[in-house]
C-alpha cells in the first residue's frame, strides 16, 4: 500500500457542526488514531446513526454508512461479520445509541463483535434543538428546555458493563490527544470496545460546558487505576476490581474520571461462530485473503 498521511484521512467536504461544538475534536483524533495504525482505507468502514455526530462518515475519505436512528450497531455488526478483515467503528450520539437505540445496544453487549463503537455524549438532541437526552441528569435544566428534566440519567459506562462490553473506555473532545490513543485502543482490543466521549455542545447545552469540565476531568491512571481483567482471575480479586469500576463509573460532580475502565479477553462472537458453525471459517476466513460471500454454498 502507498504511504499514507493524515490528510488523505479527510474527506473534502467540510464539517457543518457549529462553532466550538466537540464533534470537531473526535472527528481529529479518529482521523489521527486511523493514520497512526495506518488503516488501510479501502478496508475501514465507518457507520453513523443520526444526529449531529451521525455526520462524521461524511468527513472520513473511507467506506461509510450513515444509517437509521438507534440502528447503527446492528449495520455495524453485520458488516464485521459478513467481513471479518474490515476495521469498523460505529459512532453516535448518547439519544441515538442510548435512546431508541438502548436495545440494541445491550443486545451487542451479549455478543462481543470485533468492532469499536464510540459515543458522543452531549446530553441533547442537537440536530432537533437541544430536547433532554438520556444521559442529562433529573432536575437539569439546559437553556433549551422549558422546565427542569424530570427523568433520570442513564449511566453509560454502567450499562455498557451491564451488558458486556469487553472494552469500557472515557474520552474528553477538547482532549484530542489523548482521545486518539483510547481509539486506538479500542480499535486493537480484540471484541466489543466501548467509547463514551464527554462532548460539549455550545449550542444547546450550557450546563456542561468545556469551562465546567476542565477543573474536574483527571485521569485513571494517575490514580494507579488497573483496568485490565485477565482471564482465570480468582473470584475475590475479580470483586474486587468489578467495585472499582463501579466506584468510578459512579463518579461524577467535582471530580470526573477519564481513561481506560475496564478491559478483559473473551471470546468474539466471530469466535464462537467458527467453533459451532463449521460454514462460517469456510465462508468467512478468519485469517488469509478476503473471499467472496458464498451465499449458495
Ligand atoms: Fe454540535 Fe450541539 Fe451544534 Fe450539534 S447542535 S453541531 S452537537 S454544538
Amino acid at each position: 500500500m502507498v504511504e499514507l498521511k493524515l490528510a488523505d484521512y479527510k474527506a473534502e467536504k467540510q464539517p457543518d457542526w457549529c462553532p466550538g461544538c466537540g464533534d470537531y475534536g473526535i472527528l481529529s483524533a479518529l482521523q489521527m488514531a486511523l493514520f497512526e495504525l495506518k488503516k488501510d482505507p479501502t478496508k475501514t468502514a465507518v457507520f453513523s446513526g443520526i444526529g449531529c455526530s451521525a455526520k462524521t462518515p461524511h468527513y472520513l475519505n473511507l467506506y461509510g454508512v450513515h444509517t437509521l436512528h438507534g440502528r447503527v450497531l446492528p449495520v455495524a455488526q453485520g458488516a464485521k461479520l459478513a467481513n471479518p478483515h474490515l476495521t469498523v467503528v460505529a459512532v453516535g450520539g448518547d439519544g441515538d445509541g442510548l435512546g431508541i437505540g438502548a436495545g440494541h445496544f445491550v443486545a451487542a453487549g451479549r455478543r462481543n463483535v470485533d468492532l469499536l463503537y464510540i459515543l458522543y455524549d452531549n446530553e441533547v438532541y442537537g440536530l432537533t434543538k437541544g430536547q433532554a437526552g438520556p444521559t442529562l441528569g433529573l432536575g437539569e435544566k439546559t437553556k433549551s428546555l422549558p422546565k427542569p428534566n424530570p427523568q433520570g440519567r442513564i449511566n453509560p459506562l454502567l450499562l455498557a458493563f451491564a451488558s458486556g462490553y469487553t472494552f469500557i473506555a472515557r474520552g474528553y473532545a477538547y482532549d484530542v490527544k489523548g482521545l486518539k490513543e483510547l481509539i486506538k485502543a479500542g480499535i486493537e482490543h480484540k471484541g466489543l470496545a466501548f467509547l463514551h466521549v464527554l462532548q460539549p455542545c455550545p449550542t444547546y447545552n450550557d450546563l456542561h460546558t468545556k469551562e465546567w469540565f476542565a477543573p474536574r476531568l483527571y485521569r485513571l491512571e494517575e490514580e494507579g487505576y488497573d483496568p485490565h481483567v485477565p482471564e482465570g482471575l480468582p473470584p475475590e480479586v475479580l470483586e474486587k476490581k468489578m467495585a472499582r469500576f463501579q466506584e468510578k463509573a459512579l463518579e461524577w460532580g467535582e471530580r470526573i474520571p477519564v481513561g481506560l475502565f475496564w478491559k478483559a479477553e473473551l471470546p468474539t462472537f466471530e469466535e464462537r461462530l467458527q467453533a459451532f458453525l463449521p460454514r462460517y471459517p469456510g465462508v468467512y476466513p478468519a485469517q488469509g485473503p478476503t473471499e467472496p460471500l458464498d451465499l449458495e454454498g
